[in-house]
């Protein structure tokens, strides 16, 4: 089978406050995906209002870091409960999870939920105990409660055997052992690109993508991301949107992108495993797929319940 060995597709979970935002700007800054004379002058997940003030990431956002020759796709995940049909669709983008635990706090109500949809889809989990550098810091004693977490969650052999890295994000460091915090955040992007399986290349084969989530902006209306699970799209293309209630439209491609840093930069091309927004039709929705005319060939459908929860905030 061919895969996609240029690419790698992760999520990264953790609960609230274990510090996913100060470990994503720092695999940013130190990817080299930013010019020296560049700055991350905006915080890489944090950067919504409502997020900034209540503290909490609700909007999911794509980073992508390019590493050596490869490009890593980080996409974040809402901690809260309350989102969990955006958490499952997020999930089903990517190959493996970034499962970041406070080394002091440990496994907290946010890490369970999120972890239990990660195992059940299956994926490829890594281990980041970060904040080794707090005084009070116990990595050993919360990689065990990890282990056990996974356990009664039904991880499978494959999942049990998840590699751990210890990290204090706010230092830009991470290791093997947790004993020794020099150095730089290497051992992350070299176990991402180690453990995390390259999607499969199956980019012959007929298009299919699915909207995951939705952007909006005034110039080009409703953008959609999501993944490209099989096939190439060109900018230019005609293609199909196969709506939620079954109802086909045809559309042409007039904008593709893909990301880079924390910018959405135009493409011409996307190929199956990629994670790209598509943009040139009006009323598209999350969910629903865009495939080839000749090829109408729907995903199965995905919960959305969050948009009547977000109204409350
Ligand atoms: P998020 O809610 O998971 O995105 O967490 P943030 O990245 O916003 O981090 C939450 C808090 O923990 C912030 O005050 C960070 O400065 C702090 N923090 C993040 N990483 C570390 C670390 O490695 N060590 C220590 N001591 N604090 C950290």
């Amino acid at each position: 089978m061919k895969k996609r060995l240029d690419i790698r597709n992760i999520a990264i979970i953790a609960h609230v406050d274990h510090g996913k935002t100060t470990l994503v700007d720092e695999l940013l800054k130190q990817s080299g995906t930013f010019r020296e004379n560049e700055q991350v002058n905006e915080r890489a997940m944090d950067n919504n209002d409502i997020e900034k003030e209540r503290g909490i990431t609700i909007l999911a956002k794509n980073t992508a870091v390019n590493y050596e020759d490869k490009r890593i796709n980080i996409m974040d995940t809402p901690g809260h409960a309350d989102f969990g049909g955006e958490v499952e669709r997020i999930l089903k983008m990517v190959d493996g999870v970034l499962l970041v635990v406070d080394a002091y706090e440990g496994c907290m109500p946010q890490t369970r939920f999120v972890l239990k949809k990660a195992l059940e889809q299956k994926l490829t989990p890594v281990v980041v105990v970060n904040k080794i550098d707090r005084p009070a810091a116990r990595p050993e004693e919360v990689v065990d409660e990890v282990l056990d977490l996974f356990i009664e969650l039904g991880a499978d052999e494959q999942q049990l055997d998840f590699p751990v890295v210890y990290a204090s994000a706010i230092n830009g460091t991470a290791s093997e052992t947790p004993d020794q915090t020099d150095g730089t955040m290497k051992v992350i992007f070299d176990t991402i690109i180690e453990s995390v399986p390259a999607p499969i290349d199956n980019s012959e084969e007929p298009f299919q993508f699915q909207v995951t989530m939705l952007d909006y902006n005034d110039y080009l209306g409703r953008i959609g991301i999501g993944r490209v699970f099989r096939g190439t799209i060109r900018k230019g293309d005609q293609a199909a949107v196969i709506h939620r209630d079954g109802s086909v439209k045809k559309f042409r491609v007039s904008k593709l992108f893909g990301y880079l840093g924390l910018k959405r930069l135009e493409i011409e091309e996307a190929k199956a495993g990629d994670l790209i927004a598509i943009a040139g039709i009006e009323d598209i929705n999350v969910g629903e797929t865009i495939c080839p005319v000749d090829n109408i060939d729907p995903m199965e459908l995905v919960r959305i319940d969050e948009p009547t929860l977000q109204m409350t905030f």
